[in-house]
């Protein structure tokens, strides 16, 4: 129940093709975790799936994204974890709600348990009791980790943009480890394809233009990109509106009018 009320299961339906570009890595999460919870039974001996897999790389480039996408493919249940709102959230019993999020994924498997920048676990700075409860938690999420038996179909996905501050025990449980890149500018095309979809783009807009202009950005910033632009149109007709109230309040107030009405009769 705390599970499913604090939101933490979703029922994922985000496609590869709401991710733009990354064509390797998708290829990679195809290998290592999608295909193992589709056909398990592929997956014995020596190919024993990966029990987790982290996806690291610079900040907004669709690792979030693309973890949605796995469960989604895999037809899995995804609980979504943040271990940093989970220990502000849960204070002293932070630990016991990730063990029922395992629970309830084991239960539920086919299941995907996502943990959005876990390297927030890894932190040594804060209060005493922060060090406690995050030392805690690390300790149950190790165990359960190491709980899941082969064949069990649940998978543990994380993300992190510093892996290098990620705790060693946590690491070596994070067995596949997939780098998302930066985008290139094919990749920042389909980016753009996909933010600018149901948009009616001006006619001198050339979106492989504007994707070599955006060189540096990430898949974020190619969304903010694409908001700020549809936005303008409307920010343009408030314009609009403003000066027409604005003019409309200049005119002499009614018993004025209808007086100079008279008059002019
Ligand atoms: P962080 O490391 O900061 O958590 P992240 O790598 O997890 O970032 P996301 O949260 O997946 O990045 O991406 C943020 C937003 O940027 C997404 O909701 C999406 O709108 C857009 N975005 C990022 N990458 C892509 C992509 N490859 N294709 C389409 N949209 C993308």
């Amino acid at each position: 129940r705390l599970v499913e009320d604090e939101m933490l299961l979703n029922e994922e339906t985000t496609r590869w093709e709401d991710v733009g570009g990354l064509e390797a890595t998708k290829q990679l999460l195809t290998e290592a975790a999608v295909l193992p919870m589709l056909i398990p039974g592929f997956f014995t001996g020596v190919r024993t799936p990966w029990r987790g897999v982290l996806l690291f790389g610079p900040p907004g480039t669709g690792k979030t994204l693309l973890a949605r996408a796995v469960a989604a493919q895999a037809r899995a249940a995804f609980f979504s974890v943040s271990p940093s709102s989970l220990l502000s959230k849960f204070v002293g019993e932070s630990e016991k709600v990730a063990k029922a999020v395992y629970g309830c994924a084991r239960a539920r498997a086919p299941a995907v348990v996502f943990f959005d920048e876990i390297d927030a676990l890894a932190s040594r700075r804060g209060a005493a009791s922060e060090h406690e409860a995050s030392r805690r938690l690390k300790t149950e999420l190790l165990t359960q980790i190491d709980g899941i038996t082969t064949g069990a179909s649940v998978l543990t996905l994380a993300t992190s943009n510093r892996p290098w501050d990620l705790d060693e025990a946590m690491r070596r449980r994070l067995e596949r480890r997939i780098y998302v890149p930066p985008p290139d500018a094919t990749g920042r095309e389909a980016m753009l394809k996909i933010h600018t979809t149901g948009l009616k783009l001006a006619a001198d807009v050339d979106l492989a233009e504007l994707a070599d202009r955006l060189e540096g950005y990430s898949g974020a910033d190619v969304q903010l990109v694409c908001r700020d632009a549809a936005m303008a149109p409307i920010c343009v007709e408030i314009k609009i509106l403003r000066r027409v109230r604005a003019e409309s309040s200049h005119r002499p107030p009614r018993h004025r009018r209808d007086a100079c009405s008279m008059a002019w009769r």
